[in-house]
């Protein structure tokens, strides 16, 4: 698959970009829908006149996955929360509009006490762009953001809203319609609400300190194992890891901990840590390193001696937080990533295979390699599916080549069974992945509730092979 895919249109500004700049459309019509009722009637009168259909996110895939020549659909005004019903346990069903970003969603959950159980690195995503590719976060006992959704509302090809979700009976069509519309790409709809099983809101205590390569290489599961929430960044070319373990907290611990902080120490001590993680945040994702990556864009010989100092300038830190505020970061330095989910007991020799092919090559790479880790589940699309997993990913700065890296990547995540993730950069298709997923299942319903492949594109119909006739243009 191209990393670049640019519309057929002779006119060369294009009308929408994704954020890493590796996706381009321009659509026949755009529009942005502010109720139900309109996406309904948007989806009627595009496949009436034969147009596929597309919602977008707020841009944050790295595939085309977003693309359409036809109608595409900004659910920017269907934002917000709808309703929220709670259980005895302090859990509840909490139901929000399909383009409610998550660092939107986290404040409305906040506000009633609750929180998503896990999430990923940022929250700029729509709740809807991030369950349709799998986003996912870390936590051996926990799977992405879409094993969190209980139900959808989503306009059909037809123009008819349904509302499906866990509580259909399994094997019945709208149980099938579910299974797709809450990971799918896409395909089964414009999802218009989600409902999301919420948990109490809790707080974390995150570890993060530097760590030797080796130690993780020796035993990855105790890695794993090691907290609620473990991740690892390693800096290519180096023997340094930054190690992060998030711990949730109890609610009387969290509690505690404010106490704690409100005396003149207390303060200190957090202002201390903040400016650490500020100081972090900079050498490893924003601002300074901006700056690190130009120097390496415009000398690459530069790069290893500057990830020996990134690597070596982390420091040791601890903060308590609410979890959103500890899962997710600010990341202002645009970069390309590709990222594949491995059976877990694969991860070691994956990591150590990566570097030694980054060592015989000396390719310069900016960028730390992600490592992080995910409970089976069995939803169909899924790249959790059915397996212990670990996700491991490669990123490379924007302005540096990244073929020769993503493609060794590639090469030894595809011999480790790896699956990629569907919004990250990857060379798959569908016939490589049928061994992987139901994809006859999502050929079925895709073909049921989409005859004409009003939902399709060319991502989806090269990683999920044609689900329909495709008669639409
Ligand atoms: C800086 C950065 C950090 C990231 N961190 C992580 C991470 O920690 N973990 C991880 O797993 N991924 C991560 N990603 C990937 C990202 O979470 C996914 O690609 C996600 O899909 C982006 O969401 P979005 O709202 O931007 O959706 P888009 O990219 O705009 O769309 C994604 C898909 O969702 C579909 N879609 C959107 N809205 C609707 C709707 N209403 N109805 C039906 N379909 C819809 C689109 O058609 C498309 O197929 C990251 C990406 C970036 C750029």
């Amino acid at each position: 698959m191209a990393d670049t895919v640019v519309g057929t249109s002779p006119i060369t500004v294009p009308a929408w970009e994704n954020w890493a700049r590796t996706v381009a459309a321009r659509p026949a019509r755009t529009a942005s829908p502010e109720s139900e009722d309109e996406v309904a009637s948007l989806v009627a009168g595009a496949a009436a006149d034969g147009l596929r259909v597309r919602a977008r996110g707020s841009g944050h895939s790295f595939t085309p996955a977003a693309v359409t020549d036809g109608l595409l659909l900004d659910l920017a005004g269907l934002s917000g929360l709808t309703t929220v019903r709670r259980r005895p346990d302090g859990t509840a069903r909490v139901t929000v509009r399909a383009g409610t970003p998550l660092f939107h969603l986290h404040h409305l959950l906040a506000a009633r006490g609750l929180a998503m159980t896990n999430l990923g690195d940022i929250d700029k995503q729509t709740i809807s762009g991030a369950i349709s590719t799998g986003t996912h976060g870390t936590g051996l006992r926990f799977g992405g953001l879409a094993t969190q959704v209980c139900g959808v509302r989503v306009v059909t090809a037809d123009g008819v809203v349904r509302e499906v979700g866990v509580d259909d009976a399994s094997g019945t069509p709208e149980r099938e319609l579910f299974e797709l519309a809450r990971l799918g790409l896409g395909t089964a709809g414009v999802l218009t609400a989600v409902t999301i099983e919420a948990v109490p809101a809790f707080w974390l205590r995150s570890t993060e300190r530097p760590e030797r390569l080796g130690e993780f290489l020796e035993d990855p599961d105790a890695f794993a194992r090691s907290a609620d929430h473990a991740e690892l960044y390693w800096f290519p070319g180096t023997h340094r890891i930054q190690a992060i373990r998030n711990v949730r907290l109890p609610a009387d611990e969290a509690a505690q901990w404010g106490t704690d902080r409100s005396g003149l120490k207390g303060r200190l001590r957090q202002l201390r840590q903040e400016a650490r993680g500020l100081v972090d945040d900079e050498l490893v994702t924003n601002g300074v390193f901006e700056v690190a990556c130009r120097l390496c864009t415009a000398a690459p010989i530069l790069t290893p001696g500057v990830n020996r100092f990134a690597s070596k300038a982390l420091a040791a830190r601890e903060t308590v937080a609410p979890s959103y505020r500890v899962f997710c970061h600010k990341r202002r330095v645009r970069f390309r990533e590709m990222e594949y989910a491995l059976p877990r007991e694969a991860v070691g020799d994956v990591v150590r295979e990566l570097a030694d092919w980054h060592h015989r090559s000396g390719e310069p790479v900016a960028f730390p390699v992600e490592v992080r880790f995910a409970a089976p589940d069995d939803l169909w699309l899924s790249t959790s599916r059915g397996r212990d997993t670990a996700y491991v990913a490669v990123h490379q700065y924007q302005r540096m080549p990244h073929r020769r890296w993503f493609d060794a990547a590639e090469r030894i995540f595809v011999a480790a069974q790896g699956r990629p993730h569907w919004g990250k950069l990857h060379h798959r298709t569908a016939q490589d992945l049928a061994e992987h997923y139901p994809l006859g299942d999502v050929a079925r319903v895709r073909r049921a509730v989409d005859p004409d492949g009003v939902f399709t594109n060319s991502y989806a119909d090269a990683v999920l092979g044609t689900g329909s006739a495709g008669t639409v243009r």
